[in-house]
């Protein structure tokens, strides 16, 4: 998915099993949102759960995924 930086404003891009990862992550700590670390300037950006979900639309909850 796509991330502009907040603080440098220049664009960087995280792989989907980051995305994968990020959320798995947040449904075990109960998170409600994911630091990414922008590349260019090494600041940490938020990203919603919701904006992770629409990049990795085929993500299920580890719970949801054992009983389907
Ligand atoms: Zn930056």
């Amino acid at each position: 998915m796509q991330i502009r930086c907040q603080n440098c404003h220049k664009p960087y891009a995280i792989g989907k099993e980051e995305v994968h990862a990020a959320l798995d992550l947040m449904a075990a700590q109960d998170l409600h949102h994911y630091d990414t670390q922008c590349p260019h300037c090494r600041r940490a950006n938020h990203v919603s759960h919701d904006e992770l979900l629409r990049a990795a639309p085929d993500w299920k909850k580890p719970t949801e995924a054992a009983e389907s």
